[in-house]
């Protein structure tokens, strides 16, 4: 879904290369989209066998170690890096609360910058561009777009998704895809903003996937940690794994806080 042409709140982010819903997304109330594909967990802690439970997880598994994630980003279309670093600015400001600092490193991704593109095939397509597998020392590699993001049923509401949950756990799962959303800057720049849509959707969708590949599961969000009358007016009222981008702020659940971190402690040699 586009923003200019419906209602700005209603992008969904949507995760798992295999687009089975066993039946028609239910249409959205008052605008608000809520679809997503559902989840495919390659390699996680949660429902791997390791765990069952999130809570379970120690509640401080890296030992308040700061750990630098370092990200590879392609850029496919109207998008330079500089552009996609202030873009990015808030998503980095989250991982950098939770001590899992981002190191972003950017290239490039062909291709043309408008219509449509299949999610699954551009996150082949950005496996296919490093060779197959994260690059030695690279911890996830995301396409970041200005085309429409398109996946199976969901069709033009998916503004995200990624290989696989827990993706980071396999070098050759560690890949997702974003889209690139130019008018967030006016907004999410100017300290005076007051309004009720997200205004740094990029960075949302950016921070939500990426947590994805570390095992952040949308069924361990909700709606009661997080931030909601921040000053920044950034008015998600549910944390960053709901699966609507509209509702989803920069605050993330202790479930899947400790789901990432201890993903991270458990896998980091992998890479
Ligand atoms: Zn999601």
């Amino acid at each position: 879904m586009r923003f200019h042409r419906s209602a700005a709140l209603a992008i969904a982010l949507a995760t798992t290369v295999a687009a089975a819903p066993s039946s028609s997304p239910t249409p959205a109330p008052s605008g608000l989209g809520v679809f997503d594909d559902e989840e495919a967990e390659c390699s996680g802690l949660v429902f791997a066998g390791l765990v069952t439970n999130p809570m379970d997880i120690d509640a401080n598994p890296l030992d308040d170690e700061v750990v630098k994630l370092r990200i590879r980003v392609l850029l496919q279309g109207n998008v330079d890096a500089g552009t996609a670093k202030r873009l990015l600015a808030p998503a980095m400001e989250l991982y950098e609360r939770h001590g899992l600092p981002l190191r972003i490193s950017f290239g490039r991704m062909g291709g043309s910058p408008t219509g449509d593109v299949d999610a699954n095939e551009l996150i082949a397509a950005t496996r296919a561009a490093v060779g197959g597998a994260t690059p030695p020392g690279v911890d996830a590699v995301l396409t970041l777009t200005t085309k429409n993001l398109t996946s199976g049923a969901l069709g033009s509401s998916v503004a995200g998704k990624v290989d696989c949950v827990g993706g980071y756990a396999d070098p050759t799962r560690s890949f997702g895809v974003g889209e690139v959303h130019l008018d967030d800057l006016p907004d999410m720049e100017n300290p005076n903003h007051i309004g009720f849509v997200n205004p740094a959707k990029t960075s949302i969708i950016f921070a939500h996937e990426l947590f994805h590949l570390f095992g952040a599961h949308h069924h361990f969000a909700n709606c009661a940690e997080s931030n909601v009358a921040s000053a920044d007016a950034v008015l998600g009222i549910c944390s960053l794994m709901i699966n609507d981008i509209g509702l989803a702020s920069f605050e993330t659940s202790t479930a899947n806080d400790r789901i990432a971190r201890g993903h991270v402690a458990n896998y980091r040699d992998r890479h």
